[in-house]
């Protein structure tokens, strides 16, 4: 356990600011990091250390508490326990960025490659059946010859020595200290003397992927598809991101869709409803038929169950709705307008002046309406 004065540690004032501490600190955990001082016990033990006094010196509370009471504390028992993977989960940040790595072995800081959005098309169909779609999905992935390092064979990226590799370089006017991004690394950090061929140094490269989506069947409107690992690829060895695919569901033909029921209007004429009728009804596999009874009025809505769309995921099945309307025939002709207005007389059961032709087509048909 360190009981080494934090100050003395991290060879700052006690006066230092956040900056100093931080900008110290980031110093020393460079110069000793593991990765550069294989095996080398003493740096290892001064790199525990700056992490210990940086992790007290950098919060204001701990820092009085530490200013007035020293190590004496119990709060002091602790920080000397900082093994490396600690270091590198709580101030991974700190110089993971700057310095390029972080992590004890795997070099430069692993980081998680971005999430892509692809938005797909399907028809109402696919959607209502589900379906395989290949896709051609542009990404970028670690550029295979340098492992995503971004540096040539046998090179490697060096801390810029513009900035020291804080990415920022400070300049002074009077009293006041400007940082501005470090033109030499583009506030990188690093810089990379011999860029890799094939990637420029970007460490990626753009690349074009055949993938295969499985749509479920009954899938909705606007539903993410979450492909994991199919997003760009990690950084320095990260995991990739995911690909989610955007849903766009066509509009169809034959059928409205309200969830997983599906919407069909059927038209009949004013006499079907009126006695009866055998509708013949598409669905999504076949024709169905059913019974509508008499007497049906315009806009009556009726249920087929199991005849609409599935639950993605599930055995159960939504309903088809039918909706009935009743169509006003138009451009009848002489002999039709006839008949309705005879019709219309027959309903208010009043006797008219029918010719004997028309007469006889009535009794016929005043025979079927009524029931006679
Ligand atoms: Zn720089
Ligand atoms: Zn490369």
């Amino acid at each position: 356990m360190s009981q080494k004065d934090y100050y003395e540690v991290l060879e700052v004032s006690r006066e230092a600011s956040a900056d100093e501490l931080k900008k110290a600190y980031r110093k020393l955990a460079f110069e000793n990091h593991p990765d550069r001082n294989p095996g080398n016990a003493e740096a290892e033990s001064r790199f525990k250390d700056a992490a210990a006094a940086y992790d007290v010196l950098r919060d204001e509370q701990k820092r009085a508490h530490y200013d007035r009471y020293g190590h004496s504390d119990n709060n002091g028992g602790g920080f000397g326990g900082f093994s490396n993977e600690d270091i590198f989960s709580q101030f991974g940040d700190i110089f993971g960025d700057l310095f390029g790595f972080g992590r004890r072995s795997s070099g430069p800081r692993a980081t998680q490659g971005d999430d892509l959005r692809y938005n797909l098309e399907i028809t109402f169909r696919q959607a209502a059946k589900g379906d395989d779609i290949k896709l051609t999905i542009p990404r970028n992935v670690t550029c295979p010859l340098c492992s995503g390092t971004g540096a040539a064979e046998g090179s490697q990226r060096e801390v810029c020595g513009t900035c020291g590799g804080s990415g920022q370089v400070y300049r002074r006017q009077g009293p006041f200290q400007f940082a501005t991004t470090c033109h030499v690394c583009s506030g990188r950090g690093h810089v990379i003397p011999k860029p890799c061929p094939k990637c420029k140094g970007d460490g990626s490269i753009e690349e074009s992927r055949e993938l295969t989506v499985h749509i479920p069947a009954g899938v909705y409107d606007s539903a993410r598809l979450r492909l994991r690992g199919e997003g760009e690829a990690g950084k320095n060895g990260g995991p990739s991101g995911d690909l989610y695919v955007v849903l766009r569901v066509g509009a169809d033909k034959v059928f409205d869709r309200e969830g997983q029921d599906l919407l069909y209007v059927a038209d009949i004429t004013f006499p079907n409803a009126a006695l009866g009728y055998r509708l013949s009804i598409p669905t999504l596999d076949d024709n169905i038929e059913f019974d509508i009874p008499k007497g049906t009025q315009s806009g009556t809505v009726f249920r087929v169950q199991g005849k609409g769309l599935p639950y993605p995921g599930e055995k159960r099945m939504g309903d088809m709705l039918v909706e009935v309307i009743v169509k006003t025939p138009k451009d009848l002709s002489a002999e039709q307008i006839e008949l309705l207005e005879a019709f219309e007389l027959f309903a208010q059961k009043k006797d008219a002046k029918l010719s004997s032709k028309l007469k006889k087509e009535m009794k016929k048909f005043g025979k079927v309406i009524l029931g006679e």
